[in-house]
């Protein structure tokens, strides 16, 4: 007799996951210590350079000025035209490879110490600590139904954190257009629709940004974040935990001897994980969502202190340096990225030293090819822009040559202020003997009056007659 194999029908076992993890949200514990200090320094320094500088005065104008409509950049009595922005490339260029190298020799700094989403996030928490608590406090209280207390502190905060938002929106749009003048419009109800937009724009990013996403923005949004990786080598200062002195962790007695019972230095407290503002777990390795703030060091160092443990569980280290070798500072990578910045830097000061301190551009009226005086001249009209671009103010003569008896008529001397472009308008006139072309080559001069001040520029144009052979 054959065996039977009984048969089931078996229903497919489905097992659904999700694709997107649910955010948890961070709830961080306020914490001082070395790293701390250092930036709570560098995020007054910055916050004060921000807020202050549109508000400082430089001859008359506002010192720091990009004036978008006149295409000129101000910086403190330097002012920039659209035919210098080869210099702003070469300082991008430079800051490039200036980040490139400090993110390979100190990890990431930028994003711990002075990226702007870090100082602005430090900022939003503090305001929360100082109305809704500490960190036990603020969990509570999400956990508490509404209340008019729970009302009371989330409004607070979210009040704060909104005109902090309106702050730094109107001081960035007021990098833009004259602050001052913005000010007194924006409540005037006299600035214009897109300046309304810009600072509501820039309160709601901010508002967004640094209350609301915070550690989400360096871990799913900035690419800076991504590709940084690339410049970590095993000699890079990176947060690391020390896995062989911290395990095995686990909780002890002050007084014990935790060495003869197999514990290692870490009692598993969790202080690193409560103050981490990626809310990410050092001891886990290292890890992406890090941004090297230190804060996790401070914590653990306080640790030590209490404990009377030696500091430096968590520590800024190299991979090579936890292996027991020597880090190297001078590597290929490094040098190559100083050698780079070396010559931007040369290239952008010959660039910037060479720099001329007066442009002319000449256009000429393209409506109408050329046109006959009623006493039988030839005449074409052109706009003469003369750009001062030193720190004070100049007289000009402009001239013009090329033809035979041209008459050039308008204002031949011109005041042009610092930083100014002044268009002055022009007709030549030239008798039709003096052309044997339609199309003639003439130049145009502009001289500076000034005998201290000996500068002249030329630039070429055309002068269009009715003559063609
Ligand atoms: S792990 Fe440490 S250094 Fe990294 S983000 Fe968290 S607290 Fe900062
Ligand atoms: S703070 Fe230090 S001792 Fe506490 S859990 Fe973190 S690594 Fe361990």
């Amino acid at each position: 007799m054959s065996e039977k194999i009984p048969v089931q029908n078996v229903e497919p076992e489905t097992v659904e996951f999700d694709l997107y993890e649910k955010r948890k949200k961070i709830y961080t514990r306020a914490i001082s210590g070395f790293f701390q200090k250092i930036r709570t320094r560098a995020l007054w320094i910055l916050m004060l350079g921000y807020f202050l500088t549109p508000w400082i005065n430089w001859h008359d104008r506002q010192g720091v000025l990009f004036d978008l409509p006149a295409r000129q950049f101000h910086i403190f009595g330097i002012t920039f035209f659209p035919q210098d922005f080869f210099l702003l490339a070469w300082i991008l260029i430079i800051c490039a490879f200036g980040l490139f190298f400090v993110t390979t020799l100190f990890g990431r700094v930028w994003c711990g110490y002075t990226c702007p989403q870090t100082v602005w996030t430090m900022v939003f928490m503090w305001i929360e600590e100082k109305t809704e608590g500490s960190r036990n406090a603020r969990m509570k209280l999400d956990k508490e139904p509404m209340s008019k207390r729970k009302f009371l502190k989330k409004f607070n905060k979210h009040s704060l954190w909104f005109i902090f938002g309106w702050l730094t929106g109107l001081t960035f749009v007021g990098y833009f257009t004259p602050i001052r003048e913005l000010l007194i419009d924006l409540f005037t109800y006299q600035a214009h629709p897109w300046a309304y937009f810009w600072v509501a724009f820039f309160t709601g990013a901010t508002y967004l940004f640094a209350g609301w996403l915070r550690e989400q923005v360096c871990t799913y949004m900035c690419p800076y974040a991504r590709f940084q990786a690339v410049m970590f080598d095993p000699d890079t200062m990176v947060i690391s935990y020390d896995y062989n002195r911290g395990e095995q962790r686990g909780a002890r007695k002050r007084s014990a001897d935790h060495k003869s019972k197999g514990l290692g230095d870490c009692i598993d407290c969790n202080l690193c994980v409560h103050v981490c503002p990626a809310g990410i777990d050092i001891r886990d390795g290292l890890q992406y969502q890090c941004i090297g703030c230190a804060l996790c060091v401070d914590a653990c160092d306080s640790i030590m202190d209490k404990m009377g443990y030696e500091r430096g569980l968590v520590s800024y280290t190299t991979e090579r340096r936890l292996e027991g070798k020597t880090t190297h500072m001078l590597r290929p990578k490094v040098i190559g990225y100083a050698m780079s910045m070396l010559v931007v830097f040369t290239a952008f000061f010959y660039f910037a030293s060479d720099r001329e301190a007066l442009g002319l551009d000449v256009i000429r009226d393209r409506n109408r090819l050329f046109n006959e005086t009623p006493s039988g001249m030839i005449e074409n009209i052109y706009t003469v822009k003369v750009i001062n671009m030193d720190q004070t103010s100049h007289v000009f003569l402009l001239s013009v040559n090329g033809l035979k008896n041209m008459d050039m008529i308008g204002r031949t001397k011109v005041t042009v202020n610092a930083g100014e472009v002044r268009s002055v308008p022009f007709s030549i006139q030239v008798p039709p003997t003096a052309i044997s072309k339609q199309r003639n080559t003439i130049y145009f001069k502009v001289t500076s009056q000034d005998p201290d001040y000996p500068i002249e520029k030329v630039t070429e144009s055309r002068f269009i007659g009715p003559v063609s052979k």
